[in-house]
């Protein structure tokens, strides 16, 4: 008998979850049906309209380009070599905080790798000389030459250590404050770290603590945020720490996502653990070494920042093939936003006294992005503030005085639109909350 021919004879092509090569996702990028599900929130989470989309790109300008969606288009066409760089696509593929919202709605229904193919062109843009903004360059060399995003003076990283913190010589865990913490918002570098103390879990600081890279990564340079992961994660296994702790969302997903995804290696094979300040608290509240017992008369509500929520699930390299109706072998196991620090968060909100907390009607995997993120409020200002003041219309929508969020780039960038606005809304970073609610 004549052998049948069937989905088993399709063609296999190789492909990896490797986002030096945007090849890998043409798959990803030729199979979007533009159903828009990376743009609403689905409407069995959404009360109504007003907060109902999830992508600030595409918030921010409503030409479909601007959209996962249009990306994906974009993307093709340049892997195909259909499409040449230009000044208004850069500003397309720029013009975005790479929030990862557009990945957990589109994962919803298919299995789609669209926030790596987002990463993937930005890559290429890079490798064809066209990207990143001039913007980004400037950072590139303020962290080439002082280590830091701001080129500030490398020697004053550590001047927010005051006398009231007790750093140790050696030990277990080490905190990795960044650049925000170490120099614009110091108040959660100290609040981190005298919670720390409280808790009593011994901490040493990096003997010469160097950018994570978040920017280098975010806007394409991998050949130098490489280069940044390797020094840091050299330093930290020389350093005998166990335990890393950050107090940023930024420095979290690059430490627990993108240094393993850069180095081609899994987060747990790391070296060390990767922990944001959030999964101490939360674990010291539930040991009883840490005892929020002073109230605290607010109204707040939190807002998930995307590092520390759909954007830190672990990294595991996977390769293989893929044949028949997109099926893909070995069998891969997608990043879904599901294993953010969603619970580990409520449980400390839940747990400071005399505090009322309220949630947004966007929250968890669904939160609207500040639009700071990744290199997007240093290229394109009005983005990052456009959707700052979305998000604060949220905040004064559920009629919250404070809102508590667990990155010192949200609160910055929260604290200008604010201040723009002429807003009575304050920012509070988690660990500050939980400082305030401590009796010591
Ligand atoms: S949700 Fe996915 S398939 Fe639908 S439009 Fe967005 S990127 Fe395309
Ligand atoms: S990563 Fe965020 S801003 Fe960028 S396209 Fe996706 S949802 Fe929009």
């Amino acid at each position: 008998m004549e052998k049948r021919k069937d989905r088993y004879d399709t063609p296999k092509k190789k492909v990896a979850l490797d986002v030096t090569d945007l090849n890998n996702f043409t798959y990803d990028m030729s199979r979007c049906i533009k159903c828009k599900g990376c743009y609403w929130v689905e409407h069995t989470y959404m009360p109504g309209i007003n907060f109902s989309v999830r992508c600030p790109s595409n918030y921010w300008n409503d030409f479909d380009s601007y959209g996962a969606f249009g990306k994906m288009r974009i993307g093709l066409a340049v892997a195909e070599g259909r499409m040449e760089w230009t000044d208004k696509l850069l500003e397309i593929i720029y013009a975005d905080p790479l929030c990862g919202a557009c990945d957990v709605g589109c994962k919803r229904n298919l299995d789609l790798e669209i926030g790596l193919t987002l990463e993937a062109l930005r890559i290429k843009a890079v490798k064809d000389g066209a990207g990143p903004m001039p913007a980004h360059k400037k950072i590139a060399k303020n962290i080439a030459t002082k280590h830091n995003q701001f080129g500030s003076i490398h020697d004053n990283r550590k001047k927010w250590v005051t006398k009231d913190i007790k750093v140790a010589a050696k030990a277990d865990t080490i905190y990795f404050a960044g650049c925000s913490a170490s120099y614009v918002n110091q108040d959660i570098a100290k609040a981190t770290a005298k919670v720390l103390n409280a808790a009593g879990i011994n901490f040493m600081l990096m003997e010469d603590e160097w950018c994570c890279g978040n920017t280098l990564y975010s806007v394409g340079m991998i050949d130098e945020a490489r280069e940044l992961a390797k020094r840091n994660v050299e330093a930290i296994k020389k350093s005998g720490a166990k335990t890393l702790v950050t107090s940023c969302a930024e420095c979290y997903r690059m430490f627990k996502v993108d240094y393993p995804k850069m180095l081609d290696i899994s987060t747990d094979n790391l070296g060390f653990k990767v922990v944001h300040f959030i999964e101490v608290a939360d674990e010291a509240i539930k040991k009883g070494s840490l005892k929020p017992n002073k109230p605290v008369d607010i109204r707040f509500t939190y807002h998930d920042s995307c590092g520390v929520s759909r954007l830190c699930d672990p990294w595991t390299p996977w390769k293989g093939e893929r044949g028949w109706m997109g099926m893909v072998s070995p069998s891969l196991k997608r990043r879904r936003g599901t294993m953010g620090l969603y619970s580990q968060t409520r449980n400390i909100l839940n747990a400071i006294p005399g505090a009322k907390f309220v949630e947004m009607p966007r929250t968890r995997e669904n939160a609207f992005c500040c639009g700071a993120g990744r290199g997007t409020k240093e290229a394109f200002p009005d983005l990052a503030n456009t959707s700052a003041k979305h998000r604060l219309d949220e905040v004064k929508h559920v009629s919250a005085e404070v809102l508590v969020s667990a990155c010192p780039w949200c609160k910055s960038n929260f604290n200008q639109a604010i201040k723009e606005n002429g807003d009575a809304v304050k920012v509070m970073d988690i660990s500050e909350l939980v400082l305030a609610s401590l009796e010591i």
